[in-house]
């Protein structure tokens, strides 16, 4: 099974979970653990499963095989509000003519509690994410990151001890992405609470995880910590997955030998014999005794530009970082250091 130690208990245990849709198996067998406390990403193309898996989690969707259970008991046949589960989707169904405060008591409200303990832990949700000054407007009139932000708060409420979120963010623009999922990783650590975060945005999954487990036509295919998985993501379906861009695929001689512009890497010297080489931005750099090479586009990422060059006569792109923009069709010269270079299966 696949595991990752954080604590030596298992908080979520999925095995072998297949979900059907009519003759559409939709989820096939998918098996995964979430450690107590950790923030887990499940990161896949759109269509793979994963919203089924989670809304499987939840008790909303019947498995037609497999068992999940949470801290060691089995959840069959547990109904959805007594799994402890809280739930945030894109479409945040928050109720729209009624006020902050009101929806995040919501849950609180379901479970009967009383009004001085529902009002006391509404107060300290509302505090928690900065929704103090709002608490009396209407859903309708916030923007889409403080409905956002509000439905987090609703879905943490009434304490759950594992937090499912779907998409939260689909709807919201970039910049503000970035933010808020800051602020759903720290709000999550605070409480000390398990989460799986579906997304099929790599950044996304990167910045708010611990771990990442990548789903792929129903099936879970790899999973690890964040860091590990980027360093050393196996091979390049998976380099891809993570949106690692710096991938190429280079001639080979018959003895295995990939051949570049900076020189053989032989399959020794790349821990594999894959046909594919992940150099690392670190270990590319604009240098004027590297070779030729025109810049085809500049993105800011992580505090400095990563350059996307193609090498002139090599047909071969490169990834270098870089401390400056540089506009489109600058000649420029690309040293490769590759010893830090791997070799990737497909
Ligand atoms: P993802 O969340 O990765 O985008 P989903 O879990 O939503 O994927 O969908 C997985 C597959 O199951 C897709 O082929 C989708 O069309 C199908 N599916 C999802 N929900 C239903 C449903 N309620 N009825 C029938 N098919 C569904």
């Amino acid at each position: 099974g696949w595991r990752w130690p954080v604590s030596s208990e298992v908080g979520l245990e999925v095995r072998d979970v297949t979900v059907r849709y009519g003759s559409l198996t939709a989820v096939d067998q998918a098996s995964i653990d979430v450690d107590p406390g950790a923030i887990v990403a499940l990161l896949g193309p759109s269509g793979c499963g994963k919203s089924t898996l989670l809304r499987a989690i939840a008790g909303l969707e019947p498995l037609a095989g497999g068992s999940i259970s949470w801290m060691g008991s089995d959840l069959t046949g547990v109904p959805v509000h007594r799994r402890h589960v809280g739930l945030m989707f894109q479409d945040h169904a928050l109720f729209p003519h009624r006020n902050v405060a009101d929806n995040v008591a919501f849950g609180l409200r379901m479970e009967g509690r009383p009004r001085a303990a529902r009002r006391r832990r509404v107060e300290e949700l509302l505090d928690l994410f900065g929704l103090v000054e709002l608490g009396s407007r209407t859903i309708g009139t916030l923007s889409g990151g403080q409905a956002q932000r509000v439905a987090l708060a609703r879905a943490l409420a009434p304490e759950p001890s594992l937090l499912l979120l779907d998409e939260p963010l689909g709807s919201l623009d970039r910049a503000l992405r970035d933010r808020l999922v800051h602020e759903i990783r720290e709000a999550i650590r605070e409480l000390g609470i398990t989460a799986l975060h579906v997304t099929h945005d790599h950044d996304e999954a990167v910045t708010v995880a611990d771990a990442l487990a990548l789903m792929r036509d129903g099936r879970i295919h790899r999973v690890g910590p964040v860091a590990a998985l980027l360093d050393d993501p196996g091979d390049a379906r998976t380099a891809e997955a993570l949106g690692i861009d710096t991938v190429w695929r280079p001639p080979q001689r018959p003895d295995g030998t990939l051949v570049t512009p900076f020189g053989a890497v032989s399959p020794a010297v790349g821990g594999g014999a894959g046909p594919y080489l992940l150099l690392r931005p670190r270990s590319v750099q604009l240098a004027d005794d590297g070779q030729a090479a025109t810049v085809d586009r500049c993105r800011y990422r992580g505090g400095v530009w990563l350059v996307t060059c193609e090498l002139v006569d090599h047909r071969l792109a490169i990834v270098a970082a870089h401390h400056e923009r540089l506009g489109e069709g600058t000649a420029v010269r690309v040293r490769a250091d590759l010893t830090q270079a791997t070799r990737l299966e497909p």
